[in-house]
C-alpha cells in the first residue's frame, strides 16, 4: 500500500474500509448520539457521544481530508457552520479578514453581520487585482484572506499560489473556498492555501438531497481548535447526512467529468447569440481567466452564467422559462438549475459591493444529456422581433 493512490481511487476507497464484524461492503450508517461504555470512562472503539465523535461522520472526515490532500478533515451540518466554526477558531475580536468581492454572499453575510458585531473587521477586494489585495492587508491586524474561485456567479478565477504568496508574506491564515470546483478539479492545499471550505451540499453531495460543510486543515493547532469547537458548540453534521456525503463522493470525479463537458458544450453553443452580452465560462478563450484556470484546474466545472442584453426583463423571462434547468437556488446536483442571482442567491448583497449585475442569469449544468439541455436553453431564449 505504499504507493499513493490516484484521486479516483481515493474518492471510493479512502475511510472505506468494510465493516468487519458483518463483512459489509459499505461501513454501516452509525445512527447512534451514544456508546456504551465498558466501564467507567472506559470507551469501545474511542466514542462516547455522537457530538464528540461518530464512526459515519469520522470515516467522512478521513476521505474528506485525502481528497483534498490535506491532513485534517472535519465536517459540519452546512457549509456555513463550518465557515463560522474556523472563524471562531482562527480569529479573536478586533481582527481583520480580507476577502474576495465576489465571495458567496453567506459567506460575506457571516463575516459582515455575524462576526461583525463580536469585533471582527473586513474588506472587500477584487481577488484578480494582487496590488489591491495587499494594500487591503494592515500590518498586524489582518489575520485571514479570504478566497473563493471560480467566483460566483461570474466565474472569476483567482490565482491561488500567487495570493498565497501575498498572504504567507504578511503572515495570514489563507482561506479557499472550493465548492464550485470541487477536490475533483482543483486542489487549494496543493497551491499553498492553508484552509479549504466546503458547501458540500453542491458538488460533494451531488445529488441536491443533503446539506453539508467541510473544512480540511493542514495545521496542528487550528484544526485542534476548530475540533474543539465542532465538540464545544455541535454544528456537526448527522449519521445520515455524512454517510449521503460520502455515498455522493463516490461518483464526484465522473460527475464532475460530465458537468464540464456539458457547461463547455452549452458555453459554446450560446457564445456570440445576440441576445447575450456575454457568456461567463472558464473554459472558453477569451474569458479573462482561461489560462490560469487551465494551470490551476484540471477541468472548468459544470457553472456558468450569461448575462442578457435585454437586462433585467429579459433575463427574468428566461429564468423562468427553461424547463429542464428547474428554477431553483443551490447548484452543484445531477439536475440542471437556473438561477437568478439578484433575487434568489444574491439578494442578501443586494446594496453592497457585492452586488450582482440584474441581467444575468445563473446555470447549474447538470450530467443530463446535453442535447436536451441545449434545446430547453434554446426554447427560452428571446426571439427576434
Ligand atoms: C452554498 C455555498 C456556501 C454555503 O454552504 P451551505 O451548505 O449552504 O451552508 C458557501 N460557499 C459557496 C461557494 C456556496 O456555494
Amino acid at each position: 500500500m505504499a504507493r499513493k493512490q490516484h484521486f479516483n481511487t481515493v474518492a471510493i476507497h479512502a475511510g472505506q474500509e468494510f465493516d468487519p464484524t458483518t463483512g459489509a461492503v459499505i461501513p454501516p450508517i452509525y445512527q447512534s448520539s451514544t456508546f456504551v461504555q465498558k466501564s467507567i470512562g472506559e470507551l469501545r472503539g474511542g466514542y462516547e457521544y455522537s457530538r464528540g465523535g461518530n464512526p459515519t461522520r469520522d470515516s467522512l472526515q478521513t476521505l474528506l481530508a485525502a481528497l483534498e490532500g490535506g491532513k485534517h478533515g472535519l465536517s459540519f451540518a452546512s457549509g456555513l457552520a463550518a465557515e463560522d466554526t474556523l472563524l471562531r477558531a482562527a480569529l479573536s475580536p478586533g481582527d481583520h479578514i480580507v476577502m474576495g468581492n465576489d465571495v458567496y454572499g453567506g459567506t460575506h453575510r457571516l463575516i459582515e453581520r455575524v462576526h461583525g458585531p463580536w469585533g471582527i473587521r473586513n474588506t472587500v477586494v477584487d481577488m484578480s487585482d494582487l496590488r489591491a489585495v495587499e494594500k487591503a492587508i494592515i500590518a498586524g491586524e489582518t489575520k485571514m484572506l479570504w478566497i473563493e474561485t471560480p467566483s460566483n456567479p461570474l466565474m472569476k478565477i483567482s490565482d491561488i499560489a500567487e495570493l498565497a504568496e501575498i498572504g504567507h508574506r504578511a503572515g495570514l491564515i489563507v482561506v479557499v473556498d472550493n465548492t464550485f470546483a470541487s477536490p475533483a478539479l482543483q486542489r487549494p492545499l496543493l497551491h499553498g492555501a492553508d484552509v479549504v471550505v466546503h458547501s458540500t451540499t453542491k458538488y460533494l453531495g451531488g445529488h441536491s438531497d443533503v446539506l453539508g460543510g467541510a473544512l480540511i486543515i493542514n495545521d496542528d493547532a487550528l484544526a485542534e481548535k476548530a475540533l474543539f469547537l465542532q465538540f464545544a458548540a455541535g454544528p456537526v453534521s448527522a449519521p445520515l447526512d455524512a454517510w449521503l456525503t460520502i455515498r455522493g463522493i463516490k461518483t464526484l470525479a465522473v460527475r464532475m467529468e460530465r458537468h464540464s463537458s456539458n457547461a463547455q458544450a452549452i458555453a459554446e453553443h450560446l457564445d456570440g447569440h445576440p441576445a447575450l452580452e456575454a457568456v461567463y465560462y472558464p473554459g472558453l478563450p477569451d474569458h479573462p481567466g482561461h489560462a490560469l484556470a487551465k494551470q490551476q484546474m484540471s477541468g472548468f466545472g459544470g457553472m456558468l452564467s450569461l448575462a442578457f442584453v435585454g437586462g433585467a426583463k429579459a433575463a427574468r423571462k428566461f429564468a423562468e422559462k427553461t424547463k429542464l434547468f428547474q428554477l431553483a437556488e443551490s447548484l452543484g446536483g445531477v439536475e440542471s438549475l437556473v438561477n437568478y442571482p439578484s433575487e434568489m442567491t444574491h439578494a442578501s448583497v443586494r446594496g453592497t459591493v457585492l452586488e450582482v449585475p440584474d441581467n444575468i442569469v445563473r446555470l447549474s449544468v447538470g450530467i443530463e444529456d446535453v442535447t436536451d439541455l441545449i434545446a430547453d436553453l434554446d426554447r427560452a431564449m428571446p426571439k427576434k422581433k
